[in-house]
Parts: structure tokens; sequence; C-alpha cells
């Protein structure tokens, strides 16, 4: 076949196939142009999945009479008209080619009307057949309406999941947009029924947990801030809200929302140590920057954008999540829950509040409970220090000040608390707020990981060299894994390298593992395989010392059954109160547990 032009109709088929990809690329299109539009009202209706019908009406400015043909021509736009214009786009829309690709896959009318007309004006296109401009009557806005999308494109047509499935993607994208446009009202509605119905609101924060659920009010976390001209606010999830999917994570940029590996990976960096490994923070987080700092031109559905300081935003977002976190109080309490119906099981049910509802319970003060308890040492622990010193004071004060006031029975804990280590797995403690159960292996391996951290972050782990070095059998993984991780050795006080065609001899070994008899060849050997394997990943080197960091940790840590003397009991426990976010070990599972004294006194009726 000769070279030849392809037809405007083809050329916009083929553009389609891009950017109107499914029935809510359609819906997110016409939202993004009546956003542009400066509506306040959005009315959208779906039939049958939006393969029947998308209507999209709006209250915006409307398009004139004598422009509607070109709304619907390929690269004609309202929105930029200068190549300088490109660098900082304010706007969802400026590639002018969205209505003209729906046209070219779906039959489309299209009526608007400016707010100085006196009538509306009506256009009908499918493919390169077109009807009017002609007068009509309508409000002032823009109403339209795509029938019939991909009739006919029956290639396009088979790739279309069920109809419900496709209303789930477009549900989706309009609670995705309207999350970040709180002041206008949204309406959906799916063959006649209104399936979402969001009034206009004053703050995100409202819109946010209107699309979300309202439950979650008092597990999101305000965040605001602002670092190198990049401001981050949003809403963060505590820990315990966290999804086995990322469907609760949204990142936008200036108002549009994006997909980006880079800045998920940040936030999932903020959470690390405070979530499983397989489970997806809950958070909306919202970037501003001056638009000539991003190019939005990458991707023709605008999804992916590209960072001229990819790093920088990588780090605004760690950090400024983490900030966060930090700044809330982490340990999970135990909520008690009432068994009124068993009076005489002496047994009570206990559940993580928010993380756990009643089904992974775990029955407490049974009477079988602790044979070993009796015996187990108990020490005087650290008491509470610095802040919560001054708290428990003031609050001893506030006590004694009031007369014979019986029924506020809310006395400080005692200055030496008393800990208690339960089937060796376990130590029970108080603090201000009450009861406090600690997991004894998760809580020293967070303390472990952290002190590693510390010492890393400022030279070399101090290393011992062994006398003689001990030499391990190695695999073509161990290897592998020596080879990739020897940038990272050093730092870690690890001295290893290839003895043999079969062995690895290792020379140094951090004093800290040492101190805590890890078994040296063992330790070595597993950590090479896994590095060989992928399981720790050597490319990010911050990240990779993490992990191997989080292995150091686990394997130093007491275990549990381990017996504690009464020493080490109080030394986990003043650690425990030095170490930020303890609440959470490297897993992601909870450390510590609280039992409230609110909760304490309304289970034993004095409430
Ligand atoms: P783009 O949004 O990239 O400019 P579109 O093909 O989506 O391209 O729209 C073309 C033009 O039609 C827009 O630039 C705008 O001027 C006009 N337009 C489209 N939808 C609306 C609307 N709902 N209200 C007002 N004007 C609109
Ligand atoms: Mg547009």
């Amino acid at each position: 076949m000769p070279i030849q032009r392809l037809s405007p109709l083809l050329v916009n088929q083929i553009a389609a196939g891009e950017v109107v990809e499914r029935p809510a690329s359609v819906v997110k299109e016409l939202i993004e142009n009546a956003i542009d539009a400066d509506a306040n009202h959005l009315r959208i209706e779906i039939d049958r999945g939006g393969l029947e019908r998308i209507q999209i009406a709006d209250d915006g400015s409307g398009i004139a009479e004598e422009e509607l043909p070109l709304a619907v021509e390929s690269h004609a736009t309202s929105k930029i008209s200068t190549p300088t214009d490109l660098d900082g786009v304010s706007t969802m829309g400026f590639r002018g080619e969205a209505l003209a690709s729906i046209t070219s896959v779906a039959r489309v009318e299209i009526r608007s009307r400016t707010p100085g007309s006196d009538h509306a004006s009506v256009i009908e296109v499918e493919g390169d057949r077109q009807e009017g401009p002609r007068p009509a009557s309508g409000p002032v806005g823009t109403m339209v309406t795509v029938h019939q999308l991909f009739g006919h494109v029956p290639a396009r047509r088979k790739f279309m999941k069920s109809e419900p499935a496709e209303m789930r993607r477009i549900s989706r994208i309009v609670q995705r947009i309207a999350m970040s446009h709180p002041d206008i009202a949204f309406t959906l509605v799916s063959n006649g029924r209104t399936t979402l119905e969001l009034p206009q609101r004053s703050n995100a924060r409202m819109r946010i947990l209107d699309v979300m659920g309202n439950e979650l009010d008092s597990q999101m976390l305000d965040l605001d801030t602002t670092r190198d001209g990049v401001r981050l606010w949003g809403l963060v999830g505590l820990p315990e809200v966290a999804r086995p999917t990322s469907q609760h994570q949204q990142i936008y940029l200036n108002g549009r929302p994006i997909n980006d590996r880079s800045l998920s990976h940040a936030l999932r960096e903020a959470y690390r140590g405070l979530i499983e490994p397989s489970r997806h923070p809950t958070a909306i987080l919202f970037i501003q920057m001056d638009p000539s700092r991003v190019d939005v031109n990458v991707h023709p559905a605008k999804t992916e954008v590209r960072f001229r300081d990819d790093r920088l935003l990588h780090s605004v977002v760690r950090r400024g999540v983490l900030e966060c976190l930090e700044s809330a109080d982490l340990t999970p309490s135990i909520g008690v829950m009432p068994t009124p119906d068993l009076p005489s099981s002496g047994s009570r049910l206990f559940g993580v509040a928010g993380r756990h509802s009643g089904g992974s319970a775990v029955s407490g003060g049974g009477s079988g409970a602790s044979h070993r308890s009796a015996t187990s040492s108990s020490s005087s622990a650290a008491g509470p220090r610095g802040f919560e010193m001054e708290e428990a004071r003031r609050l001893e004060q506030e006590v004694s000040e009031i007369p014979q006031a019986a029924s506020i029975s809310m006395p400080s804990p005692s200055p030496r608390s008393t800990a208690l280590q339960v089937h060796k797995t376990f130590v029970v403690t108080e603090d201000e707020h009450g009861l406090v159960i600690i997991d004894q292996h998760a809580l020293h391996e967070r303390v472990m990981f952290e002190k590693l951290l510390e010492r890393v972050s400022s030279g070399p782990l101090a290393s011992q060299q062994m006398l003689v070095p001990e030499i391990i059998d190695a695999g073509d993984g161990h290897f592998e894994g020596l080879e990739q991780l020897s940038p990272l050795l050093p730092r870690l006080g690890l001295d290893v390298s290839p003895s043999g065609p079969r062995s690895i001899s290792i020379h140094a070994f951090p004093s800290l593992l040492m101190e805590r008899r890890v078994a040296v060849g063992a330790f070595v050997s597993d950590l090479l395989e896994r590095a060989g394997s992928g399981g720790i990943p050597v490319r990010d080197h911050e990240e990779a010392l993490r992990e191997v960091l989080d292995m150091m940790a686990c394997k130093a840590a007491v275990k549990a059954g381990d017996q504690l003397t009464a020493q080490e009991l109080a030394d986990l426990l003043e650690m425990r109160e030095l170490v930020e976010r303890s609440s959470n070990c490297p897993h992601g599972r909870p450390t510590t547990l609280r039992l409230s004294i609110e909760d304490l006194e309304r289970q034993f009726g004095r409430r």
C-alpha cells in the first residue's frame, strides 16, 4: 500500500484508543470539562454501564453557539494558545482532543448555553456526520450526551467488562475527582437510580469522609506541610485502617488525580513498620506546586505526570506523612466488649479497637491462665519520665484537690510500676492511661531496629573481627547475593568474601549481633541467599539497608519463650519509652496493646 494521509476520522479514532479507553474514561473527560467551565453542580446519568448512554449536565460557563463545531474538532481548545502555556497548565484539560475522540466512537449531543444568551444551542455529531448547531431550549451550562459508545467499534466493545463492572469504574472515577473538588456537588445516577449524592462542602475533609465513610472520622489525621515550595496536605489514616488493596489511597497533583509509583512508594515508606507489608495505607494526599515544575503532557489521559524534581517530591511525601504519623499516639487501645449474655463464664472478650471486631478477640482473665506467672520474674521497671512524670504529678494533684471525690477514681500509676512476664511471651505493666500489654519479641525487635538504624546513620556499624574466619558453604545464590550486597556490607559491619568455588568466609561481624549471640554463619548464609533471590531491594540502597537491619533486629531480639531477667525486663520497658514508634514492630504487628483505666472501670461496674 502506498503511503497516504489518514482521514481526520481515522486520526480521531486512533487518538480515541488512548483517551477514551472505556466508559469511565469518557466520564472522566466530561467531568473535567465541566470543572474547567467552573461548574458548581454536576449531574451524571449512566445507562447500562455507560455503553447505552452517558450524560453529564453542568451549570458552568457554557459554549457559544458559533464555537460548538470547534469544540468537537480535534486539537481545538480554549485552554492554551501558545507553546509557553504548556509549561504551566492549570486546567484539567488542554489537549483539545477529548470531544473529538468521543465523537469518533459514539453519537454525541452537546446542548449548551452561555450566561449572556437567551437560549441554548444544540449540535449532534457522529463520526464525520454533524447536525447543527441550532437554537434549542435549555438552562445555562452544558449537557453532553454520549449514545451507543463504541457502537461501531465492535473490537472495542469486546474488551468491555460486564455492565456492573464498568459502572463500578465510573463510580470510582467520580468519587476520585469529587474528593479534590468539595465545592462542587455531584449526583450520580445509574439506570435511573441515584447511587451517589455529594452536596457542596466547604472543606476537603468533609467531602473525603462523605466518600469514604464517616466512621473513619476519628481514624484520619490531618496533614498540612510545606517544604521547598511544595505544599502537601490531606488526610492520613491510622495504621489500623490500612486495607488489603490500594483503593483507599489517592494522590492528587494540583487537583488532578494521578498515579505515580514513586509517590506511592514514598507513602508506603512512611508507614514502614507500622503496617504489614501486604496492606496498603489509607491516605488522601494533595500536592500543590508551581505547575511549571511538572510536565502533565506525558500521558493522553493525563493520569501520569513527570516531575522536574521527583526526588524532592518523594522526600516531601515520605517525610510529611512520617511526621504526621509520629505526632500521633499510635498505641492501639483495646476496646472491651461487654458480654452481658455470659454472666457466669467469667470470661471477657478483648479486641483491638478498629482493627478487628469480635472475630479475632482473645480471651483474658480466664482462670487457668498463667501457671508460671507466680514464679516468673517481676521487677520494678523504670517509672514514667520527663513529660509523663509531670503529667502524672499534675493528675495526682488534681485528684487530691477534689475532696471525697470517690467516684473520680483516676489515681496516677505509682512511680515504680511493676512489670510481670506472662508465659515467657508477654510483659504486663501500667502507664498513665491504664494497663499495658507488651509482646516481648515484637517490642525488642522494634527497639533493636531503631538502635541499629540510628547507629548506621552516623557511620558504619561497630564490628568485631573474627579470630578465625568463619567459613560457610555457598551456592550460586549466595555468590549472587554477595555481589549485590557488597557495596552495603561495610556500612553493616560485615566483612565477607569468597574463599573458594563453594565457600565464603566471614572476617568481621556486627558487635551488637555478637553480643546478642546471633549465630554468625547461619545469619550471613540467610542474608546472602535472600539477597541472591531478589528478596532484598538492592537497587535502592536505603531500602536495602533497612531490610537488612530488619533481619538483624529480628535475629537479635529476645524470642517468645525466652525467660527475661529482672534487668532485661527493666531495660526493655525503659527502651520502650525512648524509642519512637515503639507501638509497632518493624513487620507492622503491634508491639503494645493498652486497656484503658476507663474500660476497666466500666467492666467492673464502677462507671
Ligand atoms: P480540552 O478540554 O482539552 O480543551 P475537549 O475536547 O475536552 O478539549 O473540549 C474542547 C473545548 O470545548 C474546551 O476547550 C472548551 O472550550 C469546550 N468545552 C467542552 N466541554 C465544556 C463544558 N462542559 N463547558 C464549557 N465548555 C466546554
Ligand atoms: Mg477536556
